[in-house]
């Protein structure tokens, strides 16, 4: 008997992905193992920070880092934090959502996999935190799609760090205790390992608690050390602050390898005419001391996570590390103390999770099909229908009846019967929601629809099948049916969120497209993407951007009316109506008086009603 061997040409390119808060990552499997796939100038880790600058153009990455702190009004950090809202984001004249920032931080993600993949449709799985809800996974996985990826499954990261670790073929039932201090969160989560398949049990976190808190104790520090000597307060110098968050976080990362560091500035800034310095040296107990309030803090929450998943410390059979802040050694002596023995960190703490994204990847494109490996994922949050009771002699609307329990291994199908409230009864309102709360008011509603013609009959005596099916990537598809006539209707639940969003996120990739051209062009060429682009560097770019941009702008204003007057068309709503059509009134105006500003502005606002409102 022959046996067959993969061709490794034959994969589907697919990549593991960490989208992370403060860091970004990207990871693919090469000959069985995972790897990080470094940028060009080999840094494996992109600072998910986004800045426009003034030239209007898109930098991601540690340049757009460097300026965060010197231009708080053209850089966005910690994007992650706003993924599943509407908020918009303002850098310099531009707005944005919080998926198409995510979007761009992918997209320079994208650029490192040119010389692995070339420009083919590449597919990809990304990490999410375990507490993401819906719409923060459908954000997520829509930033994916508004770079170009396939987005082929969004996974929890603590269940990406146990994967990285092989912990899923490791023995056939474990407890493993993830204890992730990044940036600017801190997560912690128990996965449980059974039967091959990893679960995430209970979660819990800080999610404004990381290193970056570590470093302005620091900078704070620091600031009087310079207030002493100087008399002048460094942190109300824009540039001086910037100077030394740098070199706090330094400070920080020497302390992690040494028992003291030396922090020094030669000229922090100009005072008076005179240079203002700092030179100062730092011992790991005392920069320990500071910190050790929110150490503590995350020690309450491992206790708390181990409560929920009613576990004592001695029930975790591994802990594993992840996270730049946990290469702090006094996390290491806290978790050995607490648990009585080591925690795991060989792999790199700020790679673990898209290396064990890859890893999922790889056995998705069976590139590691000999692994044994099933790893599921489990639903985050109940999902279900609103319900009446019984109340005296009537009912009372509004209970929260779950389908799919919060927990359950995805991706699953489960089925309830539910029955006619009042004789003659011939529609019912199918409302989902998200949530554990018994009431529907405290949950979130997912979207509604009408299941109509059923067969007038008494109350009670007709039987409506409810289906819901969920998915890898948190998509929900919820159906109804009445048994006696079998006559259906569903919704998916991410379609039935945005009906309009098709021309939206076309729109949104297209402008994204348009500033990463523009991007590309001014910057240094890379010899890789000098074919790809050459069209673009022969036309003369002053008067292509500019009528490029007018077009783009009438463009987007087309599709923006249409998809006014479809909600307007379907909207019985009268204030809502009011506000379509001043949207409408606005970017007409605007076409007409040809001014790109105001039709800009007139765009966003009509955009983010529409988010508004779709939502
Ligand atoms: P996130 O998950 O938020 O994207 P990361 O896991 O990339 O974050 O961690 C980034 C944080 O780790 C930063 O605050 C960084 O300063 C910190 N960090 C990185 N290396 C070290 C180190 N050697 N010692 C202490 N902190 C570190
Ligand atoms: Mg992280």
């Amino acid at each position: 008997m022959a046996i067959e061997k993969l061709d490794p040409a034959s994969f589907r390119p697919i990549v593991g992905i960490d989208l992370g808060t403060t860091n970004s990552a990207v990871a693919y499997i090469h000959e069985g193992r995972p790897h990080v796939i470094p940028s060009e100038t080999g840094e494996r880790l992109l600072p998910s920070v986004v800045l426009l600058d003034a030239e209007g153009q898109v930098v991601v990455g540690q340049d757009a880092r460097d300026g965060l702190v010197a231009m708080p009004d053209r850089a966005i950090a910690a994007v992650k934090r706003l993924m599943g809202t509407s908020d918009t984001i303002k850098l310099g004249s531009q707005t944005f959502l919080p998926e198409e920032i995510s979007a761009l931080i992918l997209k320079e993600l994208r650029q490192r996999l040119v010389t692995i993949y070339g420009e083919q449709m590449v597919e990809a799985v990304i990490t999410v935190p375990a507490y993401f809800n819906d719409a923060q996974r459908r954000a997520t996985k829509q930033a994916g799609e508004l770079a170009g990826f396939v987005v082929e499954r969004i996974i929890n990261e603590p269940t990406a760090a146990a994967l990285a670790y092989g912990l899923d073929h490791s023995g056939d039932h474990k407890h493993v205790l993830v204890y992730d201090l990044g940036g600017g969160t801190f997560d912690v989560s128990v996965v449980t390992l059974e039967e091959g398949v990893l679960e995430v049990k209970a979660s819990n976190g800080n999610r404004r608690l990381g290193g970056e808190d570590f470093d302005w104790r620091l900078v704070d520090w620091m600031a009087g050390q310079v207030y002493e000597t100087s008399g002048v307060d460094p942190r109300e110098d824009l540039r001086a602050r910037a100077i030394l968050k740098e070199l706090a976080e330094r400070a920080k990362w020497t302390l992690s390898d040494e028992p003291e560091a030396t922090i020094e500035s030669p000229l922090l800034m100009v005072h008076d005419d005179h240079p203002v310095i700092l030179q100062t040296k730092i011992h790991r107990d005392q920069f320990v001391s500071m910190i050790q309030p929110w150490l503590d803090e995350t020690f309450t929450l491992v206790m708390d996570v181990l409560q929920q998943a009613e576990l004592g410390p001695d029930a975790i059979d591994e802990v594993l590390l992840v996270g730049g802040s946990t290469r702090i050694p006094r996390v290491h002596e806290m978790i050995a103390q607490y648990f009585g023995r080591p925690a795991r960190s060989e792999v790199d703490p700020e790679l673990v999770v898209a290396l064990g994204a890859a890893v999922q990847a790889g056995i998705k494109s069976g590139a590691l099909s000999n692994s044994g490996i099933v790893a599921t994922d489990v639903a985050p949050f109940s999902m279900g229908i609103a319900t009446a009771r019984p109340f005296g002699y009537g009912w009372r609307p509004g209970y929260f009846a779950p389908i799919i329990k919060r927990n359950t291994a995805v991706p699953c199908t489960q089925t309830q019967i539910f029955t006619t409230l009042s004789d003659g009864q011939d529609t019912i309102e199918v409302e989902v929601y998200q949530g554990e709360d018994e009431l529907v008011a405290n949950n979130y509603n997912l979207g509604s629809f009408l299941l109509n013609g059923i067969p007038s009959a008494p109350a009670g005596t007709e039987n409506i099948e409810v289906t819901f099916r969920y998915n890898l990537n948190g998509i929900l598809e919820a159906t109804a049916r009445i048994i006696s006539t079998k006559h259906a209707k569903s919704i998916v639940v991410q379609d039935g969120l945005e009906r309009h969003s098709a021309s939206a996120l076309e729109q949104s990739r297209a402008r994204l497209e348009a500033l990463w051209d523009n991007m590309l062009e001014t910057q240094p060429v890379q010899t890789s993407l000098d074919d790809e682009f050459a069209d673009v560097f022969e036309v003369d770019d002053e008067t292509l951007t500019e009528k490029d941009f007018a077009l783009e702008l009438a463009d987007q204003a087309e599709v923006t009316m249409k998809d006014l007057e479809a909600l307007m068309q379907e909207t019985t709503d009268k204030a809502e109506r009011k506000r379509l059509i001043s949207c409408l009134e606005k970017i007409k105006g605007a076409l007409t008086a040809e001014d790109p500003n105001t039709l800009q502005d007139a765009i966003d606002e009509a955009l983010d009603l529409l988010f508004d409102l779709e939502s």
